[in-house]
């Protein structure tokens, strides 16, 4: 059986290279079973990452890669990574160590008992507070929100099998939620617990920005409930805008007109105009993703792969 380990690298010089000792040790015994390819995607860093990764793939043949023209993110990333890699099941590892190699053997084992997909999930130890708890809040609002379940914890360190991948890559979609994709895709699946291990070097690309704009990713892309409640929500105001105009024009009918009132139209005024301006948003967030899906750009452009510059687009889904 061959696997694939697919390792996503955005500046991670320091790192790239104690990730492929690291990984090559522990799956040292697991040799006589089982072999191995690393595919490493260079997510166009601007440091010696490509460089390391050249270095590693002259001295191992079972390296080999794909350098992107520019950051296109770890979504793109994953995705060449899957088209890249030619086992019989993927394994997905950042190239920080945050995901124990010592798990692969694990998840082997587990996939041989017949899962496609094996989850490692991390518990948060060493987290910062507030990340956990933001995390913990977000997980409970979007599960309500969205169809798939999503869990919290569970990252992109996942081991797939062979039609687990072909699934992923029937997937097409330009917005890509590997969380939510993998979710959707189904198949028999594993999850086990593993102790969350805090970044060996470097530091998280994710600053709360973007973990912002990740999470509203993972409520938008997987379906239209947020244009449902903004029609529920329409409806409600109106409904409560009406009881109160009879209750005024019924007031005015019985007592005469005698309170100028500018205070109840300041607040209406305002309200509404909020209220307006979110649903505007939450149709402009649909609007946006449309724009994007139906341009059919390439997820990402390839500048060279394993030691061959790259002239031809890269072969699509
Ligand atoms: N990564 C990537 N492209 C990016 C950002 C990150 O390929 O634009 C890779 C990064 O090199 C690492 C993995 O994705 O292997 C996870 O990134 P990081 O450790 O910064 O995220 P965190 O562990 O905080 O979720
Ligand atoms: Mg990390």
């Amino acid at each position: 059986m061959l696997i694939s380990l697919v390792v996503p690298c955005f500046h991670e010089a320091d790192t790239v290279r104690r990730f492929h000792d690291r990984v090559t040790r522990e799956i040292g015994p697991l040799a006589p079973t089982t072999a191995f390819e690393f595919v490493y995607v260079d997510d166009g860093s601007r440091d010696d990452t490509l460089t390391h990764i050249r270095e590693l793939a002259a001295t191992d043949a079972r390296v080999r890669y794909v350098s992107f023209s520019r950051n296109f993110g770890k979504e793109a990333a994953m995705l060449a990574g899957l088209r890249h890699a030619t086992g019989d099941a993927v394994v997905i590892m950042d190239a920080d160590l945050q995901h124990p190699p010592e798990l692969i053997g694990r998840m082997i084992s587990l996939h041989a008992q017949g899962h496609d997909q094996v989850v490692a999930r991390r518990n948060r130890t060493g987290d910062r507070f507030t990340r956990a708890l933001t995390a913990r809040a977000y997980y409970r609002l979007v599960n309500r929100l969205v169809d798939v379940e999503f869990v919290d914890g569970v990252g992109d360190f996942r081991l797939l099998s062979r039609r687990a991948v072909d699934a992923v890559l029937r997937l097409t979609e330009y917005n890509r939620f590997s969380k939510g994709l993998f979710a959707w895709i189904g198949f028999p699946t594993a999850t086990f617990s593993y102790e969350n291990e805090v970044r060996a070097q470097g530091r998280s690309k994710y600053t709360f920005g973007k973990l912002l704009n990740y999470g509203l990713d993972g409520v938008l892309s997987f379906n239209d409930k947020p244009l449902r409640a903004a029609l529920y929500l329409g409806l409600a105001l109106l409904t409560v805008a009406g009881l109160y105009t009879a209750w005024i024009v019924g007031d005015a009918l019985v007592n005469g007109v005698d309170t100028p009132g500018y205070v109840t139209l300041l607040v209406a005024v305002t309200a509404f105009s909020g209220v307006q301006m979110v649903m505007l948003g939450v149709i402009g967030e649909y609007v946006g993703r449309i724009y994007y899906e139906t341009k059919r750009r390439p997820h990402f452009l390839v500048s060279e792969t394993d030691g061959e510059p790259h002239t031809r687009p890269y072969p699509g889904p």
